[in-house]
């Protein structure tokens, strides 16, 4: 196909595509999506062969949010039976963060849901980079506190974070649907300045909200002119209690078409699958990690992802490796533009569990083996409300 040769000539010289070409991917056929597939694979493993970073999450504060994020599980009126509370302390957060990085994660993602954080904030979480790094001098930090006031992002960078993740989340004309409580040039405001403090700005998206593929498009635009280093690509998880819960639109084959255009339209730069992977794309995870060469191990925000033995036996299958600590996740040219940690990037995303971090929400979560769904049909026995780990008593899932 003329358009897929021409978008693997594309993305393995930066070049970005037209947004015909972007729109023409998520219009593809089923027929078409394994050569999709095969094409955009050529990008990912040009610029970061078959290496998949793991992240991992830690929700030093959940629910309670006064924000009103649609997508939301902490979000303000959110009845969902998310667990809430206050924030950990540095020893318990600590103790988090090293069940991930023991499970082969080299990025612990600190995320506290709320508008943005106070300065008294900001020391918290300057104390629990320090007790996370005393134990492990190699780890990556990235913190997704919300919204960052002048100043706090210098803070932060000094404390030791090597990134800050906030998502866009969806197109600027869309945006104002979603949350009424803050703006999109809020969002692009908080990437700007982390990427000025010298931290690794991540930045990305929720697909399955009810968007245009105009606006997906968009907002990957976006992204690549913000030029963060980390792309968490999150599928909605739709949590019952939220006002999003009835959307259920993604198929598999439309999470990989997502997955592709993204990497296509930002070739080089660390793609997550962040939230929603196991709800949304079930079976197909390890085809997508033909596309992304990032997720998170273990469980989400609000939610309860996989397995973590299981994300690293599908990435054992599917024939690629995980990415050690001592390797660099960005491409020379990326890692030595000096964006924050150990060369590389990476992060997470918005508060929601959508996916990571970045919006504060969850991704989702989900567990064991799924049958096959029609597209459209609710899949609400996909979605399992986190109920160990960080703030409970129980095991962290890693
Ligand atoms: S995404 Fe973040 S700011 Fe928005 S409601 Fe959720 S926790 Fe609050």
């Amino acid at each position: 196909m003329d358009l897929l040769n021409t978008l693997v000539d594309k993305g393995l010289r930066r070049e970005l595509p037209t947004r015909e070409e972007a729109l023409a991917v998520l219009a593809t056929s089923d027929d078409d999506l394994l050569d999709v597939v095969a094409a955009a694979g050529k990008v990912r493993r040009h610029w970061f062969g078959r290496r998949v970073k793991l992240n991992y999450l830690v929700n030093l504060k959940s629910g309670l949010c006064p924000e009103d994020c649609s997508y939301c599980s902490q979000r303000l009126g959110s009845t969902a039976g998310i667990l809430k509370y206050t924030w950990l302390k540095p020893d318990e957060a600590s103790r988090a963060a090293a069940a991930g990085l023991a499970g082969g994660a080299k990025r612990v993602c600190l995320v506290a849901s709320g508008r943005g954080p106070t300065d008294r904030d900001v020391d918290r979480v300057s104390e629990t980079i320090k007790a996370i790094k005393d134990q492990n001098e190699s780890v990556e930090v990235c913190a997704c506190l919300g919204l960052l006031s002048d100043g706090q992002a210098e803070r932060l960078r000094e404390a030791g974070a090597d990134a800050y993740n906030h998502n866009l989340n969806t197109s600027e004309e869309t945006y104002a649907d979603i949350t009424t409580t803050h703006t999109y040039a809020d969002r692009v405001d908080t990437v700007r300045k982390a990427h000025a403090a010298g931290l690794s700005a991540c930045s990305g998206l929720i697909a399955g909200m009810g968007e245009s593929d105009e606006d997906l498009v968009d907002v990957v635009y976006s992204l690549r002119e913000l030029d963060p280093d980390s792309v968490p690509v999150n599928f909605l998880i739709p949590v019952e209690g939220t006002p999003l819960a009835k959307e259920w639109n993604l198929t598999p084959q439309r999470c990989l078409r997502i997955l592709a255009m993204v990497r296509f339209v930002c070739p080089d730069v660390e793609v997550r699958i962040a939230g929603g992977r196991e709800v949304h794309l079930r079976s197909m995870q390890p085809l997508a990690l033909n596309l992304a060469n990032s997720i998170f191990l273990g469980d989400y925000l609000t939610t309860e992802g996989q397995a973590g033995q299981a994300d690293l036996d599908m990435i054992a299958d599917a024939g690629f490796e995980v990415e050690g600590a001592g390797e660099v996740t960005l491409p020379e040219h990326r890692a030595s533009a000096g964006c924050g940690s150990h060369g590389a990037a990476g992060g997470c995303g918005s508060h929601e569990d959508g996916s990571g971090c970045g919006s504060h929400e969850d991704g989702g979560g989900v567990c064991g083996s799924v049958p096959a769904a029609p597209a459209n049909e609710a899949r609400t026995d996909l979605v399992a409300v986190r109920r160990r780990g960080a703030g409970t008593d129980l095991a962290p899932n890693a």
